[in-house]
């Protein structure tokens, strides 16, 4: 008891921690599940300070208007699960600022779930690991899709590109990449996370389960050894893509035009309806951007496009 004593008399209870929490991009062509990276932008800010009331207070401070209450907010439930795991019964009152438009699919609610876990953490002095963290921040996960899932998580609390062997245990491998430009454009549309995961097949031909773990392991080699040309050949997903990239139009020609302007490859983010290509070089991923507006601009699709760089950082603190 006098330890719980001690740890809460040495916390700064006057302290406001800010964080920005990345975009991140989830199912990395064939790393359905498996890979996912964060980005330079776009990302959501957040601030977070104790409050003397208890329990957890959300202030919305964008347009979006998502819930306060806690546990309808993914932010407030991730916190809610690291609260469970306190002894101490502490007050929180954050902030949420989005940049990151909901259900864009490069990861809207893991920032936001993830933001507020790393900000809590640090006002309670670091008192968690990064595994732990990305633990609680799944919950949020849960309550935005019906699953918990980590591969927008984990790179959005590690940083760089992870690989979630496992999930049940949790397995995080944090891998090296060389640099890498992004290329993403969001057209104006919906995908309901749960039709992208509806027509999924639930079985898969052998021969093409090898073409995908050929890829997988391709896409990790070529990332460790900054081999851009194993990158780019091993960035096909013959499992998920040909079926999901139907609910995205123009989806084929923009990987084709992207290809051909010099980008190293790409896909779906997430379960779309954004598309990420990455490039070697920032004038590659610039010319991929003009490609994907003048694809939208022919179908006449509202669209916004980003040319940022993976985040080796995570959340950062501001
Ligand atoms: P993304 O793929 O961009 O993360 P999701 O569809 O997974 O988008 O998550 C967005 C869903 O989660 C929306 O239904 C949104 O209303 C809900 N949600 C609840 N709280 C938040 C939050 N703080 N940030 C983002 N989305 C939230």
């Amino acid at each position: 008891m006098n330890e719980i004593k001690d740890i809460y008399q040495s916390l700064d209870r006057n302290k406001v921690v800010k964080i920005q929490a990345p975009a991140t991009v989830a199912n990395m062509v064939c790393g359905f599940d498996v890979l996912g990276f964060a980005v330079n932008e776009p990302y959501d800010e957040m601030q977070i300070r104790f409050s003397d009331t208890a329990g957890i207070t959300i202030i919305n401070d964008d347009e979006y208007n998502l819930p306060t209450e806690p546990e309808k907010n993914v932010a407030g439930a991730a916190l809610l699960a690291m609260m469970e795991e306190m002894e101490e019964n502490f007050g929180f009152e954050m902030t949420i600022r989005k940049n990151i438009k909901p259900g864009s699919g490069v990861g809207s609610s893991a920032a936001s779930a993830a933001g507020a876990v790393v900000a809590a953490n640090r006002l309670l002095n670091d008192r968690f690991d990064n595994e732990t963290l990305v633990r609680f921040a799944m919950n949020g996960e849960k309550l935005a899709s019906g699953v918990k899932h980590a591969d927008n998580i984990a790179p959005c609390i590690y940083g760089g590109v992870t690989l979630i062997r496992s999930i049940f245990p949790l397995d995080i491998i944090a891998l090296n990449a060389p640099t890498l430009y992004v290329t993403i454009v969001h057209p104006q549309i919906e995908v309901r996370t749960a039709d992208a995961r509806s027509i999924l097949k639930q079985k898969v031909l052998l021969k093409d389960a090898i073409k995908q773990w050929g890829n997988i392991a391709g896409l990790v080699a070529g990332l460790l050894k900054s081999d851009y040309e194993l990158i780019g050949r091993s960035l096909e997903d013959v499992l998920i893509e040909p079926v999901r990239s139907i609910l995205i139009p123009g989806f084929d020609l923009i990987k084709q035009k992207s290809k051909e302007a010099g980008a190293l490859g790409g896909g779906i983010s997430g379960s779309g309806p954004s598309i990420f290509m990455l490039s070697r070089d920032e004038a590659t991923a610039k010319n991929v951007e003009k490609e994907m507006h003048i694809i939208y601009e022919q179908l006449g699709l509202d669209h916004h496009t980003y040319v940022t760089t993976v985040n080796h950082s995570g959340v950062r603190f501001v």
